[in-house]
């Protein structure tokens, strides 16, 4: 038969994959993000530089191993669009493979080799539900099979259901945030050093309240890595 079918055509342009930054239709070899769009990441280029920003700043409020962030994050551009795909879009694949990237680039770095284990800064319960997964672990496990290391889920965890972070101040944000994380079965990661792994970095503050949850824990050493970092 073939020829004129409005629903086939509509089916199409709904089913077929699109770009998460600009709508456009992806061709073949592209997945989740056109070319075009990917060019327009601005990458840190610092999981190798040992006192890169982000460390700096982390190891002036932490006791921190080492840190990193993959690309640049500045609203409006592509690096929002990709942030919103995987937190409110659940594109776990994307996730998962955008993990792997910045795993890559971690374990390549070889500042990141004493690593034993990836812990994602975890969302609150009630919101967890709500989304149905969270991001910060989606990445993450992309990350960890990077670094043939686990995931570990089962300590850190969000006290508080915090109002939304974006219109607040610097101040205020690290105030809001504070002892807002807690620890429990600490003896998992007893002696281990951990990575902590959040999709945005902006001030640093909820990595640094996660590291505090953490501190009490004997032998405990945290590095950090976001996908992106707002700070720069
Ligand atoms: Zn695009």
């Amino acid at each position: 038969m073939g020829g004129f079918s409005p629903i086939k055509d509509l089916m199409y342009v709904l089913l077929a994959p699109h770009c998460c930054a600009c709508g456009r239709q992806l061709i073949a070899g592209e997945h989740d993000i056109c070319y075009d769009c990917l060019k327009k990441v601005r990458p840190t280029g610092q999981a190798d530089v040992e006192g890169n920003d982000l460390e700096l700043r982390l190891k002036q409020l932490i006791a921190c191993e080492s840190a990193a962030a993959y690309m640049f994050f500045r609203k409006g551009d592509v690096s929002q669009h990709i942030v919103h795909d995987i937190k409110y879009y659940g594109n776990e694949r994307f996730g998962r493979s955008m993990g792997r990237v910045i795993g890559r680039e971690l374990r390549e770095s070889g500042r990141f080799e004493g690593v034993d284990v990836v812990v994602p800064v975890p969302l609150h319960f009630v919101k967890f539900l709500q989304r149905g997964y969270n991001q910060s672990f989606i990445l993450g496990k992309g990350v960890a099979e990077e670094l043939g290391k686990k995931v570990e889920t089962g300590v850190l965890y969000r006290k508080y259901y915090t109002m939304a972070q974006a219109r607040k101040g610097h101040g205020e944000r690290h105030k809001n945030i504070e002892g807002s994380f807690g620890a429990r079965h600490g003896e998992r990661l007893k002696g281990k050093h951990v990575l902590l792994f959040d999709d945005v970095i902006t001030t640093g503050a909820t990595v640094v309240a996660c590291a505090e949850a953490l501190k009490g824990i004997e032998g405990v050493k945290v590095s950090v890595a976001s996908l992106a970092y707002a700070g720069g």
